[in-house]
């Protein structure tokens, strides 16, 4: 069993760490890494032993190899129990106590490995910009005036019992078309696997709302959106605001919008997107 320890000592970051730690694990050809637990080690150590295909353990207080088995011991949940385990995988990449680092090397008979941080080229490379949607024009444009908010209701059952995905596509694509607006959603819509395939134009760029944009348009139009808290906030900076929901106690209707239509957003838009020609 091949047991090579690397001192390492000093200061490092993260992104040079990573790449320097996982190739000396995997050049050093060892069955078992053994590494101090400082500061340095722990932030990269981790994450090197994934890209190194090992597997890793901390604060190891103990090694002992025995008839060609390596078992390590720590201390879990809150130095209340004392374990003694092993690991079948190798590399087995053993951060010890720091302190305990050079006693362990020492009782196992480790051999001394070769460490330089690596000059790694660390700058993300760009390989590329898509618009946000898939495939064709973009439906964000932060120049409209207006935003249209599309909601999770074009996807429910209608009066008739019936989804009507491909219609509710349509009507929204036609009114962005002949309208310039930019396209905004509830977060329920872009997480709906169901409507994806349907509203392919659409992407989770496109959520307003607390976890999403702030969108900045003088106006707003939205449809078959219940005015939720967290996708209202998204609305701060839009200032005339309008809604179009089946349900005349919905969110909008609470204050938030300046006109609320109780009507059905499929007729609305149709008739809209006619009078637009
Ligand atoms: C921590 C947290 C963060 C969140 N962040 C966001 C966020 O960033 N953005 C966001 O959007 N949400 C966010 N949410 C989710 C949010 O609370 C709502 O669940 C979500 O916005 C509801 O989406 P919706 O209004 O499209 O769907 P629903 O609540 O399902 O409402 C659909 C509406 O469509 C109406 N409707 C149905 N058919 C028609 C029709 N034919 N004509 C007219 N109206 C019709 C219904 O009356 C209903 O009001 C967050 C939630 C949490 C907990």
């Amino acid at each position: 069993m091949k047991i090579v320890a690397f001192k390492i000592e000093g200061n490092g970051t993260f992104a040079q760490d990573v790449p320097a730690f996982a190739e000396a694990i995997k050049s050093s050809g060892a069955d078992i890494v053994l590494l101090p637990g400082n500061s340095r080690v722990k932030r990269s150590a981790a994450a090197a032993a994934m890209r190194a295909g090992a597997e890793i353990d901390t604060n190891v207080v103990d090694v002992e190899v025995a008839d060609g088995k390596a078992v390590a011991r720590r201390w879990v949940y809150r130095q209340r129990i004392f374990t003694t385990f092993s690991r079948a995988a190798r590399p087995w990449v053993i951060v010890t106590d720091p302190s305990l680092f050079g006693e362990i090397c020492a009782k196992v008979g480790a051999e001394s490995g070769q460490f330089s941080a690596a000059d790694a080229a660390t700058r993300t490379k760009i390989n590329g910009v898509e618009n946000a949607g898939t495939g064709g024009e973009s439906t964000i444009k932060p120049d409209a005036k207006l935003l249209f908010v599309a909601g999770a209701g074009w996807t429910k059952k209608q009066a008739d019992g019936a989804l009507h995905f491909e219609e509710a596509a349509s009507t929204i694509t036609g009114f962005l078309g002949k309208s310039g607006a930019s396209l905004g959603s509830s977060k329920s819509l872009v997480d709906m696997p169901e409507a994806a395939a349907a509203f392919t134009f659409m992407s989770h760029m496109n959520q307003v709302g607390q976890t999403g944009a702030t969108p900045r348009h003088q106006k707003g139009l939205s449809t078959c959106c219940h005015g939720e808290e967290p996708h209202v906030v998204g609305w701060r900076f839009v200032n005339e605001r309008r809604a179009v929901n089946l349900d005349a106690n919905c969110g909008w209707a609470q204050g938030k919008a300046d006109v609320v239509y109780v009507a059905d957003a499929f007729a609305v838009m149709k008739k809209v997107n006619e009078l637009l020609g």
